[in-house]
Protein backbone atom coordinates (compact mmCIF):
# COMPACT_ATOMS: atom_id res chain seq x y z
CA UNK A 1 0.00 0.00 0.00
CA UNK A 2 3.08 2.45 0.61
CA UNK A 3 4.61 1.94 -2.35
CA UNK A 4 1.40 2.37 -4.61
CA UNK A 5 0.50 6.06 -2.46
CA UNK A 6 4.42 7.30 -2.88
CA UNK A 7 4.35 6.01 -6.49
CA UNK A 8 0.54 8.22 -7.20
CA UNK A 9 2.65 11.01 -5.59
CA UNK A 10 5.77 11.00 -7.62
CA UNK A 11 3.37 10.80 -10.69
CA UNK A 12 1.50 13.52 -10.04
CA UNK A 13 4.16 15.83 -11.13
CA UNK A 14 4.34 14.21 -14.36
CA UNK A 15 0.29 14.66 -14.99
CA UNK A 16 0.53 17.98 -13.63
CA UNK A 17 1.65 19.36 -16.99
CA UNK A 18 -0.38 21.29 -19.55
CA UNK A 19 -3.50 19.59 -19.14
CA UNK A 20 -4.34 20.92 -15.39
CA UNK A 21 -3.71 24.52 -17.04
CA UNK A 22 -6.54 23.89 -19.75
CA UNK A 23 -9.20 26.39 -19.19
CA UNK A 24 -12.65 25.08 -20.37
CA UNK A 25 -15.18 28.31 -21.21
CA UNK A 26 -18.44 27.26 -22.12
CA UNK A 27 -20.51 28.53 -25.05
CA UNK A 28 -23.67 28.76 -27.05
CA UNK A 29 -21.49 26.87 -29.25
CA UNK A 30 -20.19 23.78 -26.57
CA UNK A 31 -17.06 24.35 -24.73
CA UNK A 32 -14.34 26.24 -25.67
CA UNK A 33 -10.48 25.04 -24.22
CA UNK A 34 -7.89 26.89 -24.05
CA UNK A 35 -4.65 25.20 -22.88
CA UNK A 36 -1.15 27.98 -22.06
CA UNK A 37 2.14 26.42 -23.77
CA UNK A 38 4.85 28.46 -23.41
CA UNK A 39 4.87 32.28 -23.06
CA UNK A 40 2.93 33.57 -25.77
CA UNK A 41 2.06 30.28 -26.81
CA UNK A 42 -1.62 28.72 -27.39
CA UNK A 43 -3.93 25.98 -27.47
CA UNK A 44 -7.04 26.51 -28.72
CA UNK A 45 -10.29 23.47 -29.09
CA UNK A 46 -13.43 23.99 -29.90
CA UNK A 47 -15.99 21.81 -32.14
CA UNK A 48 -13.35 19.26 -33.21
CA UNK A 49 -10.90 21.88 -34.29
CA UNK A 50 -7.70 22.97 -33.37
CA UNK A 51 -6.12 26.52 -32.99
CA UNK A 52 -3.02 27.46 -32.22
CA UNK A 53 -1.69 31.19 -31.61
CA UNK A 54 2.11 31.74 -31.59
CA UNK A 55 3.52 28.22 -31.30
CA UNK A 56 7.38 28.43 -30.82
CA UNK A 57 9.97 26.84 -29.25
CA UNK A 58 10.28 26.09 -26.71
CA UNK A 59 6.76 25.06 -26.38
CA UNK A 60 6.28 21.45 -26.55
CA UNK A 61 4.66 20.12 -29.10
CA UNK A 62 4.86 16.76 -29.71
CA UNK A 63 2.09 14.33 -28.92
CA UNK A 64 -0.39 17.34 -29.52
CA UNK A 65 -3.31 17.52 -31.88
CA UNK A 66 -2.18 18.98 -35.51
CA UNK A 67 -3.43 22.55 -36.29
CA UNK A 68 -6.59 23.55 -38.19
CA UNK A 69 -5.71 26.58 -38.25
CA UNK A 70 -2.34 28.93 -36.83
CA UNK A 71 -3.26 31.92 -35.90
CA UNK A 72 0.47 34.39 -36.00
CA UNK A 73 0.56 37.64 -34.02
CA UNK A 74 3.56 39.12 -35.08
CA UNK A 75 7.27 38.64 -37.06
CA UNK A 76 9.42 38.06 -33.49
CA UNK A 77 11.03 34.39 -32.83
CA UNK A 78 8.42 34.10 -29.80
CA UNK A 79 5.56 34.30 -31.68
CA UNK A 80 6.22 33.18 -35.71
CA UNK A 81 8.33 30.30 -35.47
CA UNK A 82 8.43 27.87 -39.05
CA UNK A 83 9.86 24.79 -37.23
CA UNK A 84 7.06 24.70 -34.92
CA UNK A 85 4.42 25.75 -37.64
CA UNK A 86 5.69 22.67 -39.39
CA UNK A 87 5.43 20.47 -36.37
CA UNK A 88 1.81 20.83 -35.94
CA UNK A 89 0.72 21.35 -39.44
CA UNK A 90 -0.79 18.68 -41.38
CA UNK A 91 -2.52 19.28 -45.20
CA UNK A 92 -5.13 21.63 -44.73
CA UNK A 93 -4.09 23.66 -42.02
CA UNK A 94 -4.46 26.97 -42.73
CA UNK A 95 -2.53 29.98 -41.26
CA UNK A 96 -3.21 33.84 -40.21
CA UNK A 97 -1.28 36.02 -39.68
CA UNK A 98 -0.10 40.03 -40.62
CA UNK A 99 1.19 41.08 -44.01
CA UNK A 100 4.68 41.37 -42.28
CA UNK A 101 4.51 37.69 -41.51
CA UNK A 102 3.16 36.66 -44.54
CA UNK A 103 6.43 37.84 -46.20
CA UNK A 104 8.39 34.65 -43.94
CA UNK A 105 5.67 32.16 -44.16
CA UNK A 106 4.16 32.65 -47.68
CA UNK A 107 1.86 29.80 -47.21
CA UNK A 108 -0.14 31.99 -44.97
CA UNK A 109 -3.08 34.77 -45.84
CA UNK A 110 -2.67 37.87 -44.15
CA UNK A 111 -5.31 39.04 -42.02
CA UNK A 112 -4.25 43.31 -41.11
CA UNK A 113 -4.90 45.26 -38.34
CA UNK A 114 -8.62 45.63 -38.23
CA UNK A 115 -9.74 43.61 -40.52
CA UNK A 116 -12.11 40.64 -39.84
CA UNK A 117 -12.30 37.13 -41.42
CA UNK A 118 -14.85 34.22 -40.73
CA UNK A 119 -12.88 30.68 -40.24
CA UNK A 120 -15.13 27.61 -39.31
CA UNK A 121 -17.48 28.51 -36.95
CA UNK A 122 -15.12 31.42 -35.52
CA UNK A 123 -14.87 35.21 -36.28
CA UNK A 124 -11.57 36.49 -35.83
CA UNK A 125 -10.79 40.14 -35.55
CA UNK A 126 -7.22 41.72 -36.00
CA UNK A 127 -6.75 43.98 -33.13
CA UNK A 128 -3.44 46.34 -33.47
CA UNK A 129 -0.92 45.59 -31.26
CA UNK A 130 1.84 48.02 -31.04
CA UNK A 131 4.59 50.11 -28.62
CA UNK A 132 3.44 54.13 -28.09
CA UNK A 133 6.86 54.48 -26.03
CA UNK A 134 8.70 52.06 -25.63
CA UNK A 135 12.01 51.00 -28.14
CA UNK A 136 15.22 49.86 -28.17
CA UNK A 137 16.70 53.65 -28.78
CA UNK A 138 14.89 56.84 -28.90
CA UNK A 139 12.48 56.65 -32.17
CA UNK A 140 12.00 53.21 -32.45
CA UNK A 141 9.64 51.43 -30.76
CA UNK A 142 9.77 47.49 -30.41
CA UNK A 143 6.60 47.14 -31.64
CA UNK A 144 5.66 49.54 -34.88
CA UNK A 145 1.88 50.35 -35.24
CA UNK A 146 0.14 48.49 -38.33
CA UNK A 147 2.76 45.79 -37.95
CA UNK A 148 1.56 43.20 -35.28
CA UNK A 149 -2.02 41.61 -34.41
CA UNK A 150 -3.73 41.12 -30.99
CA UNK A 151 -7.11 38.85 -32.11
CA UNK A 152 -10.39 39.24 -31.04
CA UNK A 153 -12.30 35.25 -31.04
CA UNK A 154 -15.88 34.86 -31.12
CA UNK A 155 -17.09 31.19 -31.29
CA UNK A 156 -20.89 30.47 -29.79
CA UNK A 157 -21.35 34.09 -28.65
CA UNK A 158 -17.90 34.38 -26.12
CA UNK A 159 -14.80 36.67 -27.14
CA UNK A 160 -11.87 35.70 -26.50
CA UNK A 161 -9.35 38.56 -26.45
CA UNK A 162 -5.34 37.66 -27.50
CA UNK A 163 -2.99 41.01 -26.90
CA UNK A 164 0.16 40.47 -29.23
CA UNK A 165 2.44 42.54 -27.91
CA UNK A 166 1.49 45.57 -27.48
CA UNK A 167 1.31 48.77 -24.83
CA UNK A 168 -2.11 49.47 -23.25
CA UNK A 169 -3.26 51.33 -26.86
CA UNK A 170 -6.08 53.04 -27.52
CA UNK A 171 -7.61 50.00 -29.81
CA UNK A 172 -7.46 47.87 -26.66
CA UNK A 173 -9.17 50.10 -23.77
CA UNK A 174 -11.96 50.61 -26.55
CA UNK A 175 -12.91 46.87 -26.59
CA UNK A 176 -16.14 45.88 -26.06
CA UNK A 177 -17.84 42.78 -24.28
CA UNK A 178 -14.41 40.58 -24.03
CA UNK A 179 -15.62 37.72 -22.03
CA UNK A 180 -11.41 36.52 -21.74
CA UNK A 181 -8.19 38.73 -21.80
CA UNK A 182 -5.27 37.51 -22.23
CA UNK A 183 -2.77 40.20 -22.17
CA UNK A 184 0.66 40.71 -22.27
CA UNK A 185 3.30 42.09 -19.96
CA UNK A 186 6.70 42.26 -20.01
CA UNK A 187 9.65 44.66 -19.98
CA UNK A 188 11.05 46.34 -22.21
CA UNK A 189 9.35 45.26 -24.87
CA UNK A 190 5.93 45.35 -23.85
CA UNK A 191 4.15 47.05 -20.46
CA UNK A 192 4.96 46.60 -16.75
CA UNK A 193 2.00 44.50 -14.98
CA UNK A 194 0.58 48.14 -13.42
CA UNK A 195 -0.11 49.81 -17.02
CA UNK A 196 -1.57 46.12 -18.15
CA UNK A 197 -3.95 46.52 -15.28
CA UNK A 198 -5.12 50.04 -16.24
CA UNK A 199 -6.06 49.23 -19.86
CA UNK A 200 -7.99 46.22 -18.71
CA UNK A 201 -9.46 48.29 -16.09
CA UNK A 202 -10.49 50.33 -19.30
CA UNK A 203 -11.98 47.96 -21.41
CA UNK A 204 -13.15 45.55 -18.29
CA UNK A 205 -13.30 41.76 -19.33
CA UNK A 206 -14.81 39.62 -16.89
CA UNK A 207 -11.84 37.24 -16.98
CA UNK A 208 -7.94 38.38 -17.70
CA UNK A 209 -5.39 35.73 -17.92
CA UNK A 210 -1.98 37.40 -18.12
CA UNK A 211 0.07 35.38 -20.47
CA UNK A 212 3.95 36.65 -22.33
CA UNK A 213 4.44 37.71 -18.50
CA UNK A 214 8.02 36.64 -18.07
CA UNK A 215 9.64 38.56 -15.62
CA UNK A 216 6.38 40.72 -14.57
CA UNK A 217 5.38 40.66 -10.68
CA UNK A 218 1.62 39.37 -11.45
CA UNK A 219 0.96 40.16 -7.73
CA UNK A 220 0.82 43.73 -9.27
CA UNK A 221 -1.07 42.99 -11.63
CA UNK A 222 -3.59 40.89 -9.23
CA UNK A 223 -3.61 43.50 -6.89
CA UNK A 224 -4.13 46.81 -9.20
CA UNK A 225 -7.56 44.95 -10.30
CA UNK A 226 -9.08 43.68 -6.98
CA UNK A 227 -12.46 44.75 -6.23
CA UNK A 228 -12.82 45.82 -9.59
CA UNK A 229 -15.06 42.62 -10.92
CA UNK A 230 -12.63 41.51 -13.05
CA UNK A 231 -10.92 37.85 -12.05
CA UNK A 232 -7.52 37.48 -12.30
CA UNK A 233 -6.29 33.80 -13.39
CA UNK A 234 -2.97 32.97 -12.87
CA UNK A 235 -1.64 30.13 -14.80
CA UNK A 236 1.73 28.84 -15.51
CA UNK A 237 3.04 29.47 -18.83
CA UNK A 238 6.52 28.52 -18.52
CA UNK A 239 6.21 24.93 -17.70
CA UNK A 240 9.64 23.45 -17.44
CA UNK A 241 10.07 21.89 -21.13
ZN1 LIG B 1 6.77 38.66 -27.75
Amino acid sequence: MKTLIICFVFALPLLAHAATETQTFPTSAGPVKITPLYHASTLIEAGGKTIYLDPAKPAKLSGLPKADLILITDIHGDHMDPDSMKEISKPGTEILAPPAVVQTVTTAKPIPNGETKTWQAWTIEAIPAYNIKRGPEPGKLYHDKGRGNGYVLTYGGKRFYFSGDTEGVPEMRALKNIDVAFVCMNLPYTMPPDEAADAVKAFHPKIVIPYHYRGSDLKVFQKALESTGIEVRILNWYPEQ
